[in-house]
């Protein structure tokens, strides 16, 4: 596992992109823009002098448009005041989060893989992260029920349940059956749950995403992570919020106000308006990076490699042992000379022992020229591979 002080495989991957000129399908940075009407709301909020701080729980009419969101798509009620906060992202309301409910001697489940953001924060808490494995199940990734529970009833002291849904890095969608699993060991072990569900508006082919907080029992136990980042093609602006029961929400507000107090005045108030339209906006969104993730996994396919399946989100998993490697890591720094494509290591969200090394994570939320050129690219190399590698690695 990497250090907090580590440089992110993202930024290391992003650089490796740029010095070498490769397709870069590596870091989840969106290469398509964001809603032309959102753009000129927030250069409208600049020019009209919205430029200061605005409260540390956030601009009101953001955390309004939050409330009215989760109210509509979900059915759950929150007070915007009290019951919402707005943060620097899901980033600082995930940091947050793990300071304020954990401290040395606290574990902090999670599944394996697992954003990478997770493990770092749990390690700033001085807690200790125990992860569950998503085994891959044919051509997905599934929960093991007697591992999780195994995992929580060894748990020193269990504080905290993270469930990222939809899933970074392998684009699942844990379905209600695995849900009510989670809620069943979480209400047993009388776990908080922190869920991180920033893809809520990127599932494809007619799926839904469902919160755990609307299972029975959960709501008063869980608090409840998005952002406009993805939702909105603006992962630059880091604009992200919690929901939860007022006591949860007034713990990870007492921490974020000194991270970083507040920020992002012109951006919240025009996510404030563009939260209202959501639906109309990510049913474009959905439809373009569907073609997108088909367009990668069929490249991928024909490639050699094996592509699994993404049912959200803006990742697909690929096998890379066709092509006679076993070590995702060494492929992903080699990749670029051979394919002129950049991808990253399935090991980097890996908090435990890897019991898969050979996965790789290709992300197709690009324009589709881009993903197009990676897949022209990597189907022409594995001659060039073939040559590098024989004898074939094992
Ligand atoms: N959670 C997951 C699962 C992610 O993939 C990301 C990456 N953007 C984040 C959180 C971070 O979100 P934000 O940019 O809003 O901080
Ligand atoms: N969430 C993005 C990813 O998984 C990266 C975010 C970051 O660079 N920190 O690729």
């Amino acid at each position: 596992m990497s250090r907090a002080s580590e440089i992110s495989i993202f930024t290391e991957m992003t650089e490796l992109a740029a010095r070498t000129g490769a397709v870069n399908l590596g870091q989840g940075v969106p290469e398509l823009d964001a809603p032309p009407a959102l753009l000129a709301d927030v250069s409208a909020a600049v020019l009209a002098g919205r430029n200061q701080y605005p409260p540390a729980s956030g601009f009101p009419a953001l955390r309004e448009a939050v409330a009215a969101h989760q109210r509509a798509h979900y059915g759950l009620e929150y007070a915007p005041d009290g019951e919402v906060l707005v943060t620097t992202g899901a980033t600082e309301a995930l940091a947050s989060a793990f300071l304020a409910l954990t401290g040395p001697g606290d574990d902090v489940v999670t599944f394996d893989p697992c954003y990478d953001a997770y493990p770092a924060g749990v390690r700033l808490a001085g807690a200790r992260l125990v992860p569950v494995p998503l085994a891959a199940d044919g051509d997905g990734f599934a929960l093991d029920a007697d591992a999780l529970r195994a995992a929580v009833a060894g748990a020193r002291r269990p504080r905290l349940l993270v469930l990222n849904s939809p899933h970074n890095p392998t684009g699942k969608v844990f379905t209600p059956a695995e849900l009510a699993t989670v809620a069943e060991v979480c209400r047993a072990h009388d776990l908080t749950v922190v869920t991180d569900e920033v893809y809520e508006h990127l599932v494809y082919d007619g799926g839904r995403h469902v919160p755990i907080a609307t299972l029975p029992g959960m709501r008063e136990r869980t608090l409840v992570i998005s952002s406009a980042g993805k939702t909105f093609n603006a992962t630059g602006w880091k604009v992200g919020w919690v929901c939860g029961p007022a006591r949860l929400v007034a713990a990870v507000a007492g921490v974020k106000q000194w991270l970083t107090y507040a920020s992002g005045t012109p951006y919240q108030e025009a996510i404030a308006r563009a939260l209202g339209s959501v639906r109309e906006w990510s049913a474009g969104l959905r439809a373009t990076l569907t073609a997108n993730r088909d367009l990668l996994a069929a490249g991928l396919t024909e490639a050699g490699l094996r592509p699994y399946r993404a049912d959200a989100g803006y990742f697909v998993q690929a096998d890379i042992r066709p092509w006679g490697f076993t070590d995702g890591s060494g492929f992903c720094r080699e990749l670029p000379e051979l394919a002129g494509v950049v991808a990253i290591p399935t090991s980097a969200f890996r908090p435990g022992a890897d019991p898969a090394p050979w996965l790789v994570r290709f992300s197709f939320c690009k324009r589709p020229e881009s993903i197009r050129t990676a897949v022209e690219r990597l189907a022409a190399a594995p001659a060039g591979v073939t040559r590098r590698t024989a004898p074939p690695r094992r």
